[in-house]
C-alpha cells in the first residue's frame, strides 16, 4: 500500500498564497487588515512564534502591530491594552502569545479579548459557537488538520475517528470539528482504558498527547489515516512527534510527518482567521 505523506508545508504555503490574493483584493477596495500581536516577557520559544506570525502577516499583506511588554507588566496594564485594542477600529485581530508570566491570569486575558477580534479562537464565546455549529473564529491547529485532510481528498464523513488528548486548544475543538464533518468521534485521554484497542478501531487517528513517539504500529488499524500533532525537540534540535513515524507509516493510507505536517498549518490558519475578521467585523 502506498502511503500518502501529507505535506503540510506545501498546503500551508498554498493557503498563504490564496490569502495574499484575497488581501490584495481587499486593499483595492480600501480595506486594510491589522493584527495586534502582544508578547509579555522574552521567552525565546514565544519570541520565535511571534516572529513567525509577523513574517506570515508581512507575506500575506496583513499589517502587524507589535506590543513587546516587559515581564513585570501587571495584569491590569495588559487588560487595559487589550481594552484599548478592542475599541480601536483599525485593529482586526488581537493575539496574546501564550504562556503569559505566572502573575497574570491567562483565563482573564483570553476572556478579555473581544470575541469579534479573537483570531486564536480561544474565547469561550467562539468555543461555544464551534460546539453549536455557529459562525466564529476556530482554533487554528484543529482547523489546519481539517484543511490537511480535505486538500488530500481524505473522506471524513461517516468515518470512525479517535482523538487522543482532550486539551482546550487541540483535542476538544478537534472533536467539535470532526463532528461537524460527520465523523463518529471518540476522545481518549490519560484515564482511557485499553487505549491500543480503542485506537485500532479508528479510520482516522489524531494524536495530541505531548509524549514523544508514544503511538506505535500497535495502535494503528491497517489503512488508517494518522495525524500527529505532537512537537518535540531533542538536544540536537531535531523535531519528532507523538507518533513513532517509521514504525507507523507502512500501516497507514496517509500520515503527517513531523516536521512538515500539522506544524506549519497553525500559522496559515491564524492568517485565515485574520482575513475572515473582515466578514466577522463587517468591515
Ligand atoms: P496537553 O498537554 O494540554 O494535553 C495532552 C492530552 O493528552 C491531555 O488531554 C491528556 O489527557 C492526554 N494524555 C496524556 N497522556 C496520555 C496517555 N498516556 N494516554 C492517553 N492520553 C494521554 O497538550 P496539547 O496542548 O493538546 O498538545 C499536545 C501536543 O501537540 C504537544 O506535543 C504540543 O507541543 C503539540 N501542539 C502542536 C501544535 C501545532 O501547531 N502543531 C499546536 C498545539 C500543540
Amino acid at each position: 500500500m502506498e502511503t500518502i505523506i501529507i505535506d503540510g508545508k506545501k498546503i500551508s504555503q498554498d493557503i498563504k498564497d490564496e490569502l495574499a490574493v484575497k488581501v490584495a483584493d481587499y486593499k483595492k477596495k480600501g480595506v486594510e487588515i491589522t493584527l495586534a500581536v502582544i508578547q509579555v516577557g522574552d521567552d525565546p520559544a514565544s519570541s520565535v512564534y511571534v516572529r513567525n506570525k509577523k513574517r506570515a502577516c508581512e507575506y500575506i499583506g496583513i499589517n502587524s502591530k507589535s506590543y513587546e511588554l516587559p515581564t513585570e507588566t501587571t495584569e491590569e496594564e495588559l487588560l487595559q491594552l487589550i481594552d484599548n485594542l478592542n475599541n480601536d477600529d483599525s485593529i482586526n485581530g488581537i493575539l496574546v502569545q501564550l504562556p503569559v508570566p505566572d502573575h497574570i491570569d491567562e483565563k482573564k486575558i483570553t476572556n478579555a479579548i473581544s470575541p469579534l477580534k479573537d483570531v486564536d479562537g480561544f474565547h469561550p464565546y467562539n468555543v461555544g459557537c464551534l460546539s453549536i455549529g455557529d459562525k466564529g473564529y476556530i482554533s487554528c491547529t484543529p482547523a489546519g488538520i481539517i484543511e490537511l485532510m480535505k486538500r488530500n481528498n481524505i473522506e471524513i464523513d461517516g468515518k470512525n475517528c479517535v482523538i487522543i488528548g482532550r486539551s482546550n486548544i487541540v483535542g476538544k475543538p478537534m472533536c467539535a470539528l470532526m463532528l461537524r464533518e460527520n465523523a463518529t468521534v471518540t476522545v481518549a485521554h490519560s484515564h482511557t482504558q485499553d487505549l491500543k484497542d480503542l485506537c485500532k478501531t479508528a479510520d482516522i487517528l489524531i494524536v495530541a498527547i505531548g509524549k514523544n513517539n508514544f503511538v506505535t504500529s500497535e495502535y494503528v488499524k491497517e489503512g488508517a489515516v494518522v495525524i500527529d500533532v505532537g512537537i518535540h525537540r531533542d538536544e540536537n534540535n531535531k523535531l519528532s512527534g507523538d507518533v513513532l513515524y517509521d514504525d507507523v507509516k507502512p500501516h497507514c493510507s496517509a500520515i503527517t510527518p513531523v516536521p512538515g505536517g500539522v506544524g506549519p498549518m497553525t500559522i496559515a490558519m491564524l492568517m485565515n482567521n485574520c482575513v475572515e475578521s473582515v466578514n466577522i467585523l463587517n468591515k
